[in-house]
């Protein structure tokens, strides 16, 4: 049998370190043993997956040096590998789950549901679904049907017991039942949930092996039993433990960078990025700080696992990657990674326009420009709330302006102006009043080039990091936050 992993993100937002380590565990895991690595794109969410975020993720697993054997880009056998263009396969199991007893229509509105929740709350029960769907004689599901309802498909969930199934990393689990609810696994729009479109994908694609994130450990056995109901051989299922910020919370991009892009913009190296993803509850058999994907391979056992939450931490990253800097590039290639990363006539024909009108000598541009490529800039924090606005009011817009700038997926000054003019109206500050702050938090300076056409240039990681980096500075307590949150529900986004 071919060892075959996979990794299967959906494309709803930045490329996260997360991908990459999930990626990279199972990548190695194939590789050692002379298998196959497959990338899937598990699009089926058609609202928040966008194909700018599926070329992001192929870019940035690229980018490490993590390559597919089979994948949307590069075919290969058990093609397609982006969900979207598989929705009959999911429909004609799904199909044939209810023919066979194992699954069932469903015709409750969301109003219904809403409403059987509400009652299940105020009688001091757990919301979950109650089965109302099981109890239609096939007359009135035929009635439904003919009468052209909408209707989900759900999975059959045992009453009583347990699932017991044996994680190849953690043992025996056992999950009772009860905690189990009955699985959407065909939408009313026709498009699968994730556990009827993995199942039927990694069947089809002949994974052997799944590693995938603790998060799921829960829905194992909802995943598990959908083999068992199609008559399918299970492959084997490990869940690896969560990366972490250094406070031990799961790792968010509240409190760390968490997009891959963001690493390359800062000049990470991706052999440091790799290197330092793979001492994520691994090590070497010799404990050797510094390794190479290929000496991950050749010494990769994912029995040696630790579960305990890895502490994805910058600074340490940091300092893995200036050995690498020291030890692994000549000069001559170090001068080529700098070439390739941002001392170039592209980057330069980006910032010269700003710069040409404002510089005397040609040594004038790098103070005037340096903040186009630098990584966060140092100033006095006093600065970002010097202005005449009170500081909560610049905190929230601040905050609110980070917000909407992660939804926006064509980065470019007008749409960046845009946000930056509507959340200032919001605010009732005028746009001069808030673009000073973000001045500072941008370039570093109370003056310099245009701030919207820097960050522009500057992408979006590397603003929205520097725009985090001030708020930490104005202070932001955990009572705040939730307040924000809360205000952030009432703001009206646009785009
Ligand atoms: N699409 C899922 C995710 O984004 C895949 C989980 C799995 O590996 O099964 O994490």
């Amino acid at each position: 049998m071919t060892i075959r992993t996979r990794v299967a993100p959906s494309p709803t937002g930045d490329p996260h370190l997360g991908t990459a380590y999930i990626a990279l565990f199972n990548y190695c895991f194939a590789k050692q043993q002379g298998g196959e690595f497959v990338l899937r794109i598990e699009d089926t969410d058609q609202v928040r997956s966008t194909a700018e975020s599926e070329q992001a993720i192929m870019d940035s697993l690229r980018w490490l040096g993590l390559n597919w054997d089979h994948g949307p880009d590069v075919g290969g056998e058990f093609g397609p590998y982006r969900q979207s263009e598989r929705t009959e396969l999911y429909q004609k199991f799904a199909h044939q789950l209810v023919e066979q007893g194992k699954a069932f229509y469903c015709f409750a509105t969301a109003e219904e549901l809403d409403q059987m929740r509400e009652e299940q709350m105020a009688e001091g029960l757990r919301p979950k679904y109650d089965g109302r769907g099981l109890r239609l004689t096939a007359e009135e599901v035929q009635a439904n049907l003919d009468a052209g309802k909408p209707y989900v498909i759900r999975m059959m969930i045992p009453e009583e017991g347990s699932f017991k199934f044996n994680d190849y990393l953690r043992g025996e689990i056992e999950i009772p039942w009860e905690n189990v609810d009955m699985q959407v696994l065909l939408k009313a729009d026709g498009f699968p949930t994730y556990f009827m479109a993995n199942v039927v994908d990694d069947h089809h694609m002949q994974i052997s092996h799944i590693f995938r994130g603790e998060e799921w450990i829960n829905s194992a056995p909802k995943l598990l039993k959908l083999y068992e109901d199609l008559g399918w051989e299970a492959p084997v299922l490990g869940h690896l433990p969560l990366l972490r910020n250094p406070d031990k919370s799961k790792l968010s991009k509240r409190k760390n960078p968490t997009s891959i892009n963001y690493y390359k913009e800062m000049g990470f190296l991706p052999e440091a990025v790799l290197n330092y993803l793979g001492r994520m509850g691994w090590s070497m058999p010799d404990e050797r700080e510094k390794f190479t994907l290929a000496e991950m391979i050749e010494h990769f056992d994912m029995k040696r696992v630790s579960l305990g939450g890895p502490v994805f931490d910058v600074d340490k990253l940091s300092w893995l990657n200036g050995l690498w800097i020291r030890e692994n590039l000549t000069d001559e290639e170090l001068i080529q990674r700098f070439v390739d990363w941002k001392f170039n006539t592209q980057t330069l024909s980006r910032v010269l326009p700003e710069a040409k009108t404002r510089i005397n000598t040609l040594s004038d541009l790098v103070d005037l420009a340096g903040h186009f490529v630098g990584g966060i800039p140092s100033y006095d924090p006093a600065l970002l709330t010097a202005g005449k606005a009170d500081d909560a009011v610049i905190t929230q817009a601040l905050q609110f302006f980070i917000w909407e700038l992660e939804k926006l997926r064509s980065w470019n000054k007008s749409e960046i102006f845009a946000i930056a003019k509507s959340v200032a109206t919001f605010h009732e500050l005028k746009i001069k009043e808030f673009l000073e702050p973000i001045f500072v938090a941008i370039t570093g300076k109370t003056s310099s080039t245009s701030v919207v056409d820097a960050m522009e240039v500057l992408g979006s990681d590397l603003s929205r990091a520097r725009l985090r980096v001030a708020l930490n500075h104005v202070g932001v307590s955990k009572k705040q936050a939730k307040k924000l949150e809360k205000a952030y529900r009432e703001y009206p986004t646009i785009g």
